[in-house]
């Protein structure tokens, strides 16, 4: 185990009294892969459980360049001057490509790190999605431990990470440009149905009748899809980060969603329903970790996806030839 490590209660402890500085290194400890370390994180998690759950998570999503980072910078802001906590997480696939977060520059959303009521974590950098998703929500359970009221997890708009941030939050919001609601702006029709209400950004200046046109288009369109299970009608709204429009009637829409859905058992509900994706993410994680037993299984499952797809190879046959290599991986072998 890294000796850089703190006892199993200075984490507890330390988080459990905000201290920003072990809060981090917890978040560290939980996105290590090493045995050691997964086995410490366990109990520091398995501790700080009871303290956990009392944020509301917001997801934000949108193709870059739409406002995202100067919208959170804003609307964390409001939330610090109302004495409110704000932590500000991000997953960033293209992490993985370039081993290096763009989200996470360091020049972004500058003044709310400063800030003591707020706390910024970029994602962890090489990763899979799998393990980012399975880290950013240990992640989220060690921030609201640290008394963390709001969660803010952000994502670029590419299709796989925002379905991996909608099982992880509470509210889904999606952020586009003054445009037609007809274009999609690079965002996927799948990701327009995720939302819980839709932010048309940068509602100043000249844009903004262009703005409050594409608020009746983007409200017309989300009437034509279907009812969400929760009876929540998802919202267009218009605001102008830049000069802090629209941004109180935002966190309204927010506490009215909890309110609403508190009351009826959906939001409660939900967050049960998201253990399962975490689960199946953390799996991922392990099977990850253990790549010598498992890179087998991973090389079988590429050849037979060829197989199927160019030489016709019965489905139902290569998953059974694919579950005896995962047999035979699992029974080889100590652990
Ligand atoms: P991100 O890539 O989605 O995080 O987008 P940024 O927050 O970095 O913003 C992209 C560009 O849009 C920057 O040049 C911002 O200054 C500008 N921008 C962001 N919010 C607003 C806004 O409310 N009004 C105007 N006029 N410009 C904005």
């Amino acid at each position: 185990m890294n000796s850089s490590r703190l006892q199993t209660d200075e984490y507890i402890n330390g988080v459990l009294r905000g201290d920003r500085g072990i809060l981090a290194k917890a978040i560290t400890l939980v996105e290590s892969t090493l045995p050691g370390d997964q086995r410490l994180a366990g109990e520091v998690l398995k501790a700080i459980l009871p303290h956990a759950g009392n944020s509301i998570r917001i997801g934000i999503t949108g193709a870059p360049g739409v406002g995202k980072s100067t919208f959170i910078e804003s609307f964390g802001r409001m939330l610090l001057d109302r004495g409110k906590q704000v932590a500000v997480l991000t997953i960033d696939p293209s992490s993985q490509l370039t081993q290096g977060s763009i989200l996470g520059d360091k020049t972004r959303m500058q003044d709310l790190a400063k800030d003591v009521g707020a706390f910024i974590r970029p994602s962890p950098s090489g990763s899979a999605l799998g393990g980012v998703a399975a880290s950013t929500r240990e992640t989220i359970l060690l921030c609201e431990a640290a008394g963390h009221d709001i969660v803010i997890v952000e994502t670029v708009g590419t299709g796989q990470s925002e379905i991996a941030i909608k099982t992880m939050v509470d509210f889904f919001l999606l952020l586009m440009l003054p445009g037609s609601g007809d274009e999609l702006q690079g965002i996927k029709k799948g990701v327009v149905e995720m939302a819980d209400a839709i932010v048309i950004t940068k509602a100043d200046g000249q844009n903004a009748t262009a703005a409050t046109t594409a608020q009746a288009d983007f409200q017309h369109a989300l009437h034509l899809l279907p009812n969400q299970r929760s009876g929540w009608m998802p919202k267009v709204v218009t605001a102008s980060a830049m000069q802090g429009k629209g941004l109180p009637a935002i966190w309204s829409m927010i506490e009215e969603f909890k309110n609403s859905l508190s009351k009826t058992g959906s939001f409660a509900a939900n967050r049960k329903s998201q253990q399962k994706a975490w689960f199946k993410d953390y799996f991922s994680v392990l099977l990850s970790a253990d790549p010598k037993r498992f890179a087998r299984v991973a090389e079988e499952e590429r050849r037979l996806a060829a197989l199927v797809e160019s030489q016709g190879l019965f489905p139902r046959e290569a998953a059974r030839q694919l579950l005896d290599t995962y047999y035979t991986a699992i029974t080889s072998g100590d652990r």
